[in-house]
């Protein structure tokens, strides 16, 4: 008997060899085998954020990144502009609150994404150090063009530097961190890269460095800083790390190199236009418009007044976990994640028994 599959947006499907190669020994985290493995994790991520800068691994969820974010990147009397046009947009905003940090939050009708426009007349009235975005939104299946906004920033508001949560893209989608001249990026392992929960990852740009050497209260776990120092003195990180998902991030990293980065990203871009085409053949829209509607995850509205939990429950019973609609679009949609590695073949075998429930509705 298999184990139920999940097509929610996170934690997703582990591969097995991936979850066997955590059941390996440990060793110490000041050895030269752990450098090595540690190195290397580190250079193979950076070639999937198409980045020559600096990045991190952390054991946290990618959560603990965001406040790494705002900590590093404000200075104090500054702002932060957080883009909230969904539930991890609400969750930049309240990580500065709770950091203490002064925030400006635009609000955008959830569905919509973040767009260059919304952004100017905002980053105009000054006092910034720092604008958040959440490229993938999870809670309503939306992608926003990040490159573009990013363009806008880098020309016309040199001092804010551009926060990303890519939390459910990164892995699935293209983000090339350099090309975009994005200035801190961050995902957690439970997504697109289908990995345990427990590790955070992160790319930050120069300019991210050089802000967070202005700031004098940076935290101490999140302070990047410390965690630069720490890999470049002595190829470790500050604090003990998360060993074991360290060896599955090894072997996962394998798997995606072998797949190749662009038949991964082809492969998300093709379960989520079969997810569409099934949607549209049962009646049921997009939640977003369809020009943004994420490769990852989608979002469909309840057209069809379906009782979602009844229906969540027979795809239970069948092997196949979805989601319901985030907080306020609880019943009124329903997500179907597309990432990690699910393939064309997971999501036909999801919609045929998906097709047997609505057969029975009105
Ligand atoms: C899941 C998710 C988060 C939270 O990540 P954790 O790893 O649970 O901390 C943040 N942002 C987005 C877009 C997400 O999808």
């Amino acid at each position: 008997m298999s184990h139920p599959i999940l097509y929610i947006p996170g934690p997703t499907e582990v591969d097995e060899s991936v979850l066997a190669a955590q059941a390996q020994p440990m060793i110490g985290h000041r050895s030269a085998a752990f450098s090595d493995l540690y190195y290397r994790l580190i250079e193979q991520l950076a070639q999937v954020f198409l980045s020559k800068q600096h990045v991190y691994i952390v054991a946290a969820s990618g959560t603990g990144l965001q406040e790494a974010a705002i900590r590093n990147a404000v200075r104090p009397g500054r702002k932060v502009l957080n883009m909230v046009a969904g539930a991890f947009g609400d969750r930049w905003q309240k990580i500065s609150v709770a950091n203490g940090c002064h925030s400006q939050r635009v609000d955008i009708p959830w569905g919509q994404p973040i767009r260059p426009q919304d952004v100017e007349n905002h980053l105009a009235a000054g006092g910034f150090d720092a604008i958040t975005i959440v490229h993938n939104e999870t809670s309503t299946g939306v992608i926003s063009d990040v490159a573009a906004i990013a363009r806008l920033v880098r020309q016309q508001f040199p001092e804010v530097l551009l926060l990303v949560d890519a939390v459910s893209s990164a892995g699935g989608v293209r983000i090339a961190f350099d090309e975009w001249e994005l200035d801190f990026l961050l995902t957690s392992s439970q997504k697109a890269f289908a990995l345990p929960p427990g590790l955070a990852f992160a790319v930050a740009s120069d300019r991210m460095l050089e802000r967070a050497r202005q700031v004098p209260q940076r935290g101490w776990y999140f302070d990047l800083l410390l965690l630069e120092k720490a890999q470049n003195s002595g190829r470790t990180t500050p604090t003990t790390p998360a060993i074991s998902l360290l060896y599955a991030t090894e072997r996962q990293l394998q798997r995606m190199e072998d797949e190749g980065l662009e038949n991964r990203w082809a492969r998300h871009q093709h379960c989520m236009e079969l997810t569409h085409a099934w949607a549209q053949k049962q009646g049921l829209s997009l939640f977003p418009q369809p020009e943004y509607a994420s490769p990852t995850v989608t979002c469909l509205r309840n057209d069809r007044h379906i009782d979602i939990p009844a229906l969540m429950q027979f795809a239970q019973q069948h092997g196949c976990v979805i989601g319901n609609g985030y907080g306020p679009l609880k019943n009124q949609t329903f997500r179907i994640a597309h990432m990690g590695e699910l393939t064309p073949t997971h999501m036909l075998r999801l919609f045929a028994w998906l097709d047997q429930y609505l057969a029975q509705q009105p």
